[in-house]
């Protein structure tokens, strides 16, 4: 699924939903727009000791996601095989956390 994210009207770069102002040239010109959630996990944690809300989750996978877009996300894994550079894309926004899935390539 599409990754919504912001994007500068001056010098086109791609942001985080979150910010207010582009990071590269400190434009309050952005627009909302999105783009594809596909790229390769950059590194990732696993969380024995869960915060309360997600307890019952735990032992989950932190990832940090390096899209193809260039830019970098934090989200979580849904699943238990999760490596460096294995290719994923995004499966569900939930409470405003990214959910990431193993994209299917080999059948
Ligand atoms: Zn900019």
């Amino acid at each position: 699924m599409k990754l919504p994210v912001k994007k500068c009207k001056q010098c086109q770069s791609i942001l985080y939903t979150s910010k207010y102002h582009c990071t590269t040239c400190y434009s309050d010109e952005l627009e909302q727009t999105e783009i594809d959630g596909k790229g390769k996990v950059y590194s990732y944690t696993k969380i024995h000791a869960a915060p309360k809300q997600f307890a019952g989750q735990a032992p989950y996978f932190v990832i940090l996601v390096h899209l193809d877009q260039g830019l970098k996300v934090t989200g979580r894994f849904n699943g238990n095989n999760v490596q460096i550079d294995k290719a994923v894309e995004l499966d569900e926004i939930k409470d405003r956390a990214y959910f990431f899935k193993e994209v299917g390539t080999d059948g």
